[in-house]
Parts: C-alpha cells; sequence; structure tokens
C-alpha cells in the first residue's frame, strides 16, 4: 500500500492499519488464512483517500469504506506510519499545537502492539519519545511524562508508586486539570523504557480481582515540552491505547462486564462523535459527553492535530466491519 498521503481537509485523520496472521491463527487455517479486508489501489492512485474493502471469505458479504490511508500485513513494523503519520504532528509541539495519536479496535487486533511495541519493534510510544528527545537536544526544551488509564469514567495514575485516583476538575475558563497527576522529566530512552515499563507493570495489576482491565480501559501517555525559560508547557502529545471496543450483541456481556462495555462504547461514541464533528466544522463540539473527550478537550480541535489509526484481525469480519465503520463516520467529510 501507499502511504504518500500528506494533504487533507480531515483536521483528525484516519487511517487503518492491519495486523497480519498469528502464527497460531495460519496453523488454525491450515496454513493458507484468507484475509478479509484489502484496499482497492485504484482509488489510493486518484486522491487523497483509499477504498478499504472488507470481504467474509465465507459469504458474499462485503463493505467498502473511504479512509486517509491504509497499511497492510506486509508492513509488518511500525516505522512506516510513524514516518508518515506521527513525525509530522511532533514540530508543531514544540510551537504550541497539542496532539493526540489513538489506536482504536476490537481486543487483538493490535492496538498495544501499534502502541507500546515490543524491544525489537517498537511502537508509536517509544519511537514518538525518542524524536521528542532529539528535538529536545536541539531546541534546548525538556520534556516529561504521563501516564494514566481511564477506566469506568474514572482517571488511575500509573507512574505513582501505588495506583492512584486522580480527580478530573473543570477550572473557571473550562480548562480541565487532572490533579496532582505525576508527571515525571524524561532525559533518555534509557530512562524513558524504566519510568514507561514500571507504568505498563502497574496498569496490568492495578485492579486486583477483575479481568484483564487493562485492554477495558484507555491508556493515556503523556508528553509534554517544557521550555528553557520558565516553567510553562510549550505542548504535548497524547498517545493513547483505546479500550477494545466491542459489540455487545455479539459478546453476551452480563454484569460488570456489560458495564464496563456500555462505558467504554459511550466514551467511543463520544470520541466519534467529537471528531466527526471537527472533520465537518460543526459549530458545537460535543466534548462533555464522555470523560475521555473532555479530558482530551485541549488536544482535539483548535490547533491541536489528531490521528486515529483504526486496527483490525485480518481474521474478523463483522468484528473489522464495526471498527471500520465507526472510523469512516468520524472521518466522513
Ligand atoms: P490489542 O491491544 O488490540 O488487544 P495486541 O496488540 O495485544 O491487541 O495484539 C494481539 C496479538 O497480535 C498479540 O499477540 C500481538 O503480539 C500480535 N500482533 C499485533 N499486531 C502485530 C503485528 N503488526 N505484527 C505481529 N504481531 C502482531
Ligand atoms: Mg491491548
Amino acid at each position: 500500500a501507499k502511504a504518500m498521503v500528506t494533504n487533507s481537509t480531515s483536521k483528525v485523520r484516519v487511517v487503518v492499519r492491519v495486523r497480519p496472521f498469528l502464527p497460531q491463527e495460519i496453523a488454525a487455517r491450515n496454513g493458507n488464512p484468507k484475509p478479509c479486508i484489502s484496499v482497492l489501489e485504484n482509488d489510493v492512485e486518484t486522491c487523497n483517500e483509499v477504498a478499504v474493502h472488507l470481504k467474509d471469505p465465507d459469504t458474499i458479504r462485503n463493505e467498502r469504506y473511504q479512509l486517509d490511508s491504509f497499511f497492510g500485513q506486509e508492513d509488518d513494523n511500525v516505522g512506516k506510519i510513524f514516518y508518515s503519520e506521527v513525525k509530522p504532528l511532533i514540530p508543531g509541539i514544540f510551537h504550541g499545537c497539542n496532539a493526540t495519536v489513538f489506536a482504536y479496535g476490537a481486543t487483538g487486533s493490535g492496538k498495544t502492539y501499534t502502541m507500546q511495541g515490543t524491544e525489537e519493534r517498537p511502537g508509536l510510544m517509544p519511537l514518538a519519545m525518542s524524536t521528542i528527545l532529539s528535538m529536545c537536544h536541539n531546541t534546548g526544551c525538556t520534556a516529561e511524562i504521563s501516564y494514566y488509564e481511564v477506566y469506568m469514567d474514572r482517571c488511575y495514575d500509573l507512574l505513582e508508586v501505588k495506583t492512584k485516583e486522580i480527580a478530573i476538575l473543570d477550572d473557571k475558563d473550562g480548562q480541565i486539570h487532572l490533579k496532582g497527576l505525576s508527571r515525571v522529566p524524561i532525559n533518555s530512552m534509557t530512562e524513558f523504557q524504566e519510568v514507561f515499563s514500571r507504568g505498563i507493570q502497574r496498569r496490568k495489576v492495578a485492579h486486583t480481582g477483575l479481568n484483564d482491565v487493562s485492554s477495558r480501559s484507555h491508556g493515556v501517555l503523556v508528553i509534554g515540552i517544557f521550555s528553557p525559560w520558565g516553567d510553562n508547557s510549550v505542548g504535548k502529545l497524547n498517545l493513547i491505547d483505546l479500550a477494545g471496543n466491542e459489540d455487545n450483541r455479539r459478546t453476551c456481556n452480563e454484569g460488570i462486564r456489560l458495564q464496563e462495555s456500555a462505558k467504554i462504547n459511550q466514551s467511543l461514541f463520544a470520541l466519534s462523535n467529537v471528531i466527526y464533528a471537527l472533520n465537518n466544522n460543526k459549530p458545537r463540539i460535543p466534548y462533555r459527553e464522555s470523560k475521555l473527550t473532555r479530558i482530551l478537550q485541549d488536544s482535539l480541535g483548535g490547533t491541536s492535530r489528531a490521528l486515529m489509526v483504526a486496527c483490525l484481525n485480518p481474521g474478523e469480519y463483522q468484528e473489522s466491519v464495526h471498527t471500520v465503520s465507526l472510523a469512516a463516520r468520524s472521518r466522513h467529510i
């Protein structure tokens, strides 16, 4: 797929990433898995968008959606996504324009892999940190990180020794504050890896007794830039591993799972409404519909820029339709 799409009128770019089949998925399909997602190359050549084609290999069902760019199964590393989609957002945060990158998709679609990556293949979070650190080096700015999760509309600091809940406050001028959220100065990738991996570990164990909260909460890494002249933040980049979106008609959730699921879907729907309103120049942007969009209010809209990476599992047709339709709906212009 060609990822040379640079200019677009949308203020929030929406791109798709399809992960490869995993070894066990290949084995379960007798070594010959058929992906349910492809991109129609013609559309890539002719305009600043791609047509993503979803087709159910078992039936004749199929759907098409227009998006800003496509990163296929062959793109096994995130380097391409980083260089064409994320790196261009970074200079702006040194000039007061905040930016936000979301990974969106069902559980198992590759969101965490895309954002965090692995030691051998760093994801968008470490890649962004590394670029920011070298820009800090050149400009004399400094960087600080915060890392928190939003679970059931509550916010938890993950950089405290003991995970603690953070109050979300509105101040007089309508700004949102996460009261007492810790900020840790970062001078090198070694420091980043150390601080961030402790945060990831805390996210895994924060809610004892509850199953796999880390994929049912939004994980937010904030990299803030500070100027050498004084204590004021210049700009920030939010990198967000969103909770897995679910289709309750299919997952048969009940009890706490259903409540979690309702909160997740509500916040993802609110996010998509905000992006839709921004991309369509609506006079009113519905930030107040969820905690997540309220928290991100200063980093979505205005001079801010954003990117949504819709992650897809190539073997899941229905789930992919669910993800791409919401992504395409929020992009729609
Ligand atoms: P999610 O966070 O959306 O639930 P994960 O990031 O945990 O999904 O990915 C699910 C599985 O797929 C993991 O085992 C992960 O290592 C693997 N995976 C995801 N994306 C890729 C990729 N691009 N290349 C190779 N393996 C991947
Ligand atoms: Mg995950």
